[in-house]
């Protein structure tokens, strides 16, 4: 019988326990044996009651619950050798040979390491004696699939991460409970919103609350980002809007590689020479991630986490690991260090789409 284990690493994400109730079901579905690894890969490493035999009714009332059910961690020891090692050691002494990670490309690319060592793992294990010669045929390869778990929609080749329309729709949630205020006191908000090298959350939540201005890495701004950004908030003032709200992702920048800072927008918008507007900076923080997930990453979840166990089964040594996408609405395979790679070239969240139009498309612009 196969023994298939899931894990959550990384960040956590909302909809990574509809991800592990579906592995759990699946595996058990398709006659193996299923198991969680509580707490990432620190939980690989340490072994003992970090893995654990899940049955059908354990991941019982898990959709409509946030966070990870099973934990999640980041692990150092996951990063050396040594590490490794122990992992590779703790999966066979419970008889687990093939392993679903839900997470990001950190952990997505820690995945493909452990399975790219796996062989030489298992010789060292033969040869410093802490596994049998004649256990090796069962464990001769490693089958491993990545599920992307992220709120940041940060990796390349797959339209969306399990988790970032769950943060989205908090933002915008939180950007109209901003507004109310705004509006009564004609003030304006710098909002902060996650997002240190993929501007995602902070593009779409302008685009969905109609921003006056949005800052985000993959779009450094020009050196006259002070004017521009002034000069739209000013327009919007003379027609009257009484809020101005600027979102700005963690990882801002401007054509040098300086990080534009939510303090450094304030005190633009303050400055007693220029607009002299009443300004306050919220940052959203960790509200992003906390809650239940909205319905569409409770289906990727669930509909990825199902692909993933017949991709394990069906993983043969010589194919490169795979993740898990949704492209064009359909869930499909892909080979991950592609992705991983293609994410460090490839702008994500300015790709897609008409962003300068449907920025522009706020209230004030069209009714000169
Ligand atoms: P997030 O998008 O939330 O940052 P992530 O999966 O990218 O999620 P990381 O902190 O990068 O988060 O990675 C999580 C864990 O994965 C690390 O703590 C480490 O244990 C493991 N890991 C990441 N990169 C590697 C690597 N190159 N080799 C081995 N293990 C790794």
């Amino acid at each position: 019988k196969k023994k298939i284990a899931i894990m959550t690493s990384g960040g956590d994400s909302p909809g990574m326990n509809a991800a592990v109730r579906a592995c759990v079901r699946m595996a058990i579905h398709m006659g193996c044996d299923a198991y969680c690894v509580y707490e990432g890969y620190e939980g690989l490493v340490r072994g003992g009651d970090y893995i654990r035999r899940m049955e059908w009714y354990d991941v019982r009332g898990w959709l409509s619950e946030g966070g990870t059910l099973i934990g999640t961690a980041r692990c150092m020891a996951f990063f050396e050798r040594a590490g490794r090692l122990t992992a590779a050691k703790n999966m066979i002494l419970n008889g687990i040979d093939a392993l679903i990670i839900c997470g990001g490309d950190g952990s997505l690319t820690g995945a493909d390491r452990f399975r790219s060592e796996w062989p030489s793992l298992l010789e060292e294990l033969v040869a410093t004696g802490e596994i049998k010669k004649e256990q090796v045929g069962q464990y001769a390869h490693l089958n491993i699939v990545g599920l992307v778990g992220s709120i940041d929609n940060d990796l390349s080749g797959t339209d969306a991460t399990i988790g970032c329309y769950s943060a989205l729709a908090r933002i915008c949630y939180a950007v109209d409970l901003i507004e109310a205020t705004a509006s009564s006191h004609s003030r304006a908000f710098v909002i902060e919103v996650m997002g240190r090298h993929c501007g995602w959350l902070a593009l779409m939540a302008g685009v969905a609350t109609g921003a006056d201005f949005i800052f985000i890495p993959e779009k450094p701004r020009e050196d006259n980002w002070r004017d521009e950004m002034c000069n739209i908030v000013r327009h919007h003032r003379k027609l009257g809007k009484r809020k101005t709200i600027v979102i700005i992702a963690e990882g801002a920048l401007d054509r040098e590689g300086n990080k534009i800072t939510p303090d450094m927008v304030k005190d633009l918008l303050a400055d007693k020479k220029g607009l002299a507007l009443d300004t306050r900076i919220t940052t959203l923080g960790h509200v992003q991630r906390g809650g239940t997930a909205v319905a569409y990453d409770r289906m990727l979840g669930t509909l990825q986490g199902v692909e993933a166990v017949k991709a394990v089964l069906e993983a043969t040594p010589g194919t490169p690991t795979c993740f898990i996408a949704i492209t064009e609405n359909k869930i499909t395979r892909k080979p991950l260090m592609q992705a991983v790679m293609d994410t460090k070239e490839v702008a994500k969240a300015i790709e897609r789409q008409d962003f300068e139009m449907a920025m522009s498309l706020r209230d004030a612009e069209f009714s000169e």
